[in-house]
């Protein structure tokens, strides 16, 4: 068992033997089983936007549906979502459906499948056969990376115990497996190393500070894993292969194909709003009704390239630069996709419980993800050296 103390609280339900590379077999394609749950799903997300709230059935519907552990790779019973080259075209599709349905599931399925990714790329074959079998009972993964500001980061104790808390987890109280990052205490600038830490459900988690307008219902919280005894079977790879590039870089891929159903989410309200109200033929709102296509468009067709891009294997040369670019084209369609649809809605927009004020919501929160500056003066800085024909490079 390649977990520590904790894993005797949260028992692992599936044992490795039950792991069969064959296991989807005769069983439907995840992508179809998903859309079937799809409509539950975006029901569930009108009725839990409420701070604390967390998607549980809805993350169990993607259990049924196979997506928990479609990132697996096909060796270990899954799809390779997110994990191989075949996963790439399904797994971006999957992600924007989900992201359409409700962004806070979106979110969570995203750090799942990143999990998952980083435990099979950078782990050894008995955590990820360990990790196949949690993900395939049902497991939810997190990655949570970031440190409070102000405060020390997460640090290993030279008695191998975590000292510090991460903030903005996603699923937190709620995700079983959490892959963490941390540092020898007594070596803050050290290359960060990963951990993969089990929690019991409802441990170590405070939601009390995300009180955000948007994806009130991710869970998003801070965890305190003072005092938790690591082991040397949770950690994953070598100290810095979490910043490793490309793949630390390429792999935004993800968040903005979320990101894209969100804004195709509210392009689908504003289009309902236009047919139900008879709007649609005015020439300013027919304008901006196809400019809002136009962004929501140009958002899927960027995470589609960038996708296949990250998922080569080996990712090619220029995925994190095109991957840098994408978030950044999909972060400016979806704000334009937002304001186009505010702009010819108005005031019913901001009005609850107009579907269109949730989903503005969370899609303006959503959007909000880690130095975008840098990522697109990194992609800029790129593009002087190397241009910019991408079929060449
Ligand atoms: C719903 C939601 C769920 C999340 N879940 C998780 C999770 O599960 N795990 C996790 O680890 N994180 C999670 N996060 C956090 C996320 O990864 C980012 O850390 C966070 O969203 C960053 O937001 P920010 O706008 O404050 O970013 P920042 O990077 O602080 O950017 C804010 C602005 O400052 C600029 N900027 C950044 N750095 C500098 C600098 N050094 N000097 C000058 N300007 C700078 C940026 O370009 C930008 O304009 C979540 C975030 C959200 C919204």
């Amino acid at each position: 068992m390649p977990h520590g103390p904790a894993s005797r609280a949260a028992p692992r339900t599936a044992a490795i033997s039950v792991i069969r590379p064959a296991a989807f077999g005769a069983a439907p394609d995840p992508l179809d089983a998903l859309r079937a749950v799809l409509p539950g799903i975006a029901e569930a997300a009108t009725t839990e936007d409420r701070d604390g709230a967390f998607p549980a059935g809805s993350v169990a519907a993607l259990g049924e549906a196979g997506l928990l552990r479609a990132p697996l790779r096909r060796a270990l019973g899954g799809r390779g979502w997110g994990i191989e080259p075949c996963g790439a075209a399904p797994l971006a599709r999957a992600l924007r459906l989900v992201g359409r349905a409700s962004l806070p599931l979106g979110r969570l399925y995203e750090g799942h499948v990143n999990a998952l990714r980083l435990v099979q790329r950078h782990g050894t074959a008995a955590q990820a056969e360990a990790a196949a079998g949690d993900a395939m009972a049902g497991m939810l993964f997190a990655v949570w990376n970031t440190d409070a500001p102000g405060e020390p980061p997460l640090a290993i104790d030279p008695a191998g115990r975590l000292a510090g808390r991460k903030v903005l987890c996603s699923g937190a109280g709620f995700a079983t497996r959490a892959l963490v990052t941390a540092r020898p205490a007594a070596m803050p600038e050290a290359p960060p190393r990963m951990l993969l830490v089990p929690l019991p459900v409802g441990e170590r988690a405070d939601l009390a500070g995300w009180t955000a307008q948007g994806m009130r219902a991710s869970a998003t919280g801070a965890v305190d894993f003072t005092g938790l005894a690591t082991s040397h079977d949770m950690a994953i790879g070598a100290p810095g292969h979490y910043l490793a590039q490309p793949d630390f870089s390429a792999g935004a891929w993800r968040f903005a194909a979320v990101q894209c159903g969100g804004a195709e989410a509210v392009l689908e309200a504003l289009l309902g709003h236009l047919r139900r109200t008879g709007r649609g033929g005015d020439p300013h709102q027919a304008a901006r009704l196809g400019q809002a296509a136009i962004a929501a468009e140009t958002a899927r067709l960027w995470v589609e390239s960038a996708a296949l891009r990250a998922e080569a294997a080996p990712a090619t040369d220029d995925a994190a630069t095109y991957a840098n670019l994408a978030r950044t084209a999909v972060e400016r369609a979806a704000l334009d996709v937002l304001e186009l649809a505010q702009r010819s809605v108005g005031l019913t927009a901001f009005l609850r419980p107009n579907p269109l004020e949730r989903l503005c919501r969370d899609l303006a929160t959503y959007l909000r993800q880690p130095a975008p500056d840098r990522a697109l003066g990194a992609a800029a800085a790129d593009i002087l050296v190397n241009g910019t024909e991408w079929d060449v490079r």
